[in-house]
């Protein structure tokens, strides 16, 4: 069977009723027959029927062996943190996450916990930097919000080689394109929020790998320290699931439009995305992923933040709004928004300039997004040409 299939045939209809979509066990607990003899639920921290239908669905579109949802992407990332111990030390893609960064360095440090940061698009950065001391390689890629792009396989061979497990945060490829499992990591981290859910309504959070002793492990830290997805949200993300594959290539379709249309735009100076040819890490998103996803990031001519402010104000259809993966496009300024914490020489050096536009695609016609993105930028220049009108 193909994944579209399995995934959709991965959650039988309810045996009791026959209804073809997940009941929502509304339930904190559960009546035993006798004391601890129970139906394989008895408190739903532990375990719920809703949210063991999403955990065996996100393992299924991971190829992992067990899925474990959490009640946030950061509470996955938190769970994953507590299988280190004081003296450990994690290498990190340079870009990683804002929340991941700000969990590792004002809380995991505190415990005594190392971080170095590196930039993994090239490969040889990571071996340069493992030591027997590194239990943990974290990679997200692409990476948020200039799309770097790391090659799984080849830093897999490097974490196997010194006995580190490798994560990677897969909540900008989804696995509808990229099955970091299948590429040799050992933990597949999300933020269900995003294009896993992908309506903009829920957070949540996943991990799924393919050891089973892992497997056991973080759900033992799931259980332990308690931050579990509801039943009701874990119900909403299995909804949107069930049409990830048919959004992502429609969303990685129109981004590869827009990323098209930016690129040939005189007023944009540069455009993010690994879809295009341009992009430094185009031919190992190819090789790795099957779609390029709905993000892209541009800088403009006028390299000013105020420039790209007076972009946002302009866009009817694209929305002002952090997050990403929805089926509606959103637009982000990063360096007065998501990286408005990171001092500015930090910003320019991971390559976020001033004037940065994040977009996230969504699902509406391609057209009517370049249209409107052509009407903001045709605004942008109307102040200096009505100046240059009046010029004698
Ligand atoms: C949003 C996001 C997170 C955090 O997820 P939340 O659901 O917001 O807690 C982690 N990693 C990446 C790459 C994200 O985009």
């Amino acid at each position: 069977m193909r994944t579209e299939t399995r995934l959709l045939h991965a959650l039988p209809n309810d045996p009791l009723t026959g209804a073809v979509s997940v009941p929502i066990h509304q339930t904190s607990t559960f009546a035993q027959e006798a004391p601890g003899v129970n139906k394989g639920f008895d408190y739903s921290r532990t375990n719920n029927p809703t949210r063991q239908a999403l955990e065996t669905l996100l393992a299924e579109l991971e190829g992992g062996t067990r899925g474990i949802a959490f009640s946030s992407g950061l509470a996955a990332v938190d769970a994953v943190l507590k299988l280190l111990s004081a003296g450990d030390e994690v290498i990190a893609v340079d870009d990683i996450y804002g929340g991941t960064y700000r969990a590792l360095h004002t809380i995991y440090n505190r415990l005594g916990i190392t971080v170095k940061h590196v930039d993994t698009s090239d490969p040889g950065n990571v071996l340069e930097a493992i030591t027997p001391r590194t239990r943990l390689v974290w990679l997200e890629t692409p990476t948020n919000p200039t799309l770097k792009i790391s090659d799984i396989k080849a830093i897999a061979s490097i974490t196997k080689a010194s006995g580190a497990l490798l994560l990677v945060d897969n909540t900008f490829c989804s696995p509808a394109a990229q099955q970091p499992l299948k590429l040799g990591a050992d933990i597949v981290l999300h933020s269900l929020t995003k294009y896993i859910a992908g309506h903009s309504d829920v957070i949540g959070g996943g991990i799924v790998v393919k050891d089973e002793e892992l497997g056991q492990q973080l759900r033992y830290i799931q259980n332990a320290t308690g931050a579990v997805l509801g039943p009701q949200d874990s119900w909403l993300t299995i909804r949107g699931a069930q049409t990830l594959h048919l959004r992502y290539e429609r969303i990685s379709r129109n981004a590869q439009a827009v990323a098209e249309f930016l690129h040939a735009h005189p007023d944009v100076a540069g455009v993010n995305y690994p879809g295009l040819r341009s992009h430094p890490g185009h031919l190992v998103a190819r090789s790795q992923s099957t779609a390029f996803g709905g993000v892209i990031s541009f800088w403009l001519r006028d390299d000013r933040v105020e420039a790209a402010a007076e972009l946002v104000k302009h866009t009817r259809l694209v929305t002002l709004a952090e997050s990403l993966g929805g089926v509606k496009s959103l637009v982000c300024v990063p360096c007065r928004m998501t990286h408005a914490s990171v001092p500015r020489e930090a910003r320019l050096a991971a390559g976020i300039q001033d004037s940065l536009v994040r977009l996230s695609i969504g699902l509406e016609h391609p057209d009517d997004l370049i249209e409107d993105l052509n009407r903001a930028l045709a605004a942008l220049q109307a102040p200096a040409q009505q100046k240059a009108a009046l010029v004698p």
